[in-house]
């Protein structure tokens, strides 16, 4: 997984930082740093952090790892 972050989007709400602190994190008062290539283990701390930001600045990258990001047991939420 890969790890965009639009930073001209970004309006330091720190939402992502929450999420995924050990992924994100603030240098100085607000500019974003991040690591662009978490660890697999992060991997949904990070769609957390991705899904809260309010302004969609986080993009998720698969393409290193197609044959997982297609997993159908990945998708499978709620099952009865
Ligand atoms: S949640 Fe979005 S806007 Fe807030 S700091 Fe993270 S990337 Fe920036």
């Amino acid at each position: 997984m890969r790890i965009v972050v639009d930073l001209t989007r970004c309006q330091s709400y720190g939402q992502c930082v929450f999420a995924a602190p050990s992924v994100f994190r603030f240098h100085g008062e607000e500019a974003l740093e991040y690591d662009y290539t978490p660890d697999d283990q992060l991997r949904e701390q990070v769609r957390w952090a991705a899904a809260a930001c309010p302004v969609h600045a986080i993009t998720l990258d698969y393409l290193d790892e197609q044959a997982e990001a297609v997993s159908p047991s990945e998708n499978v939420r709620g099952k009865a």
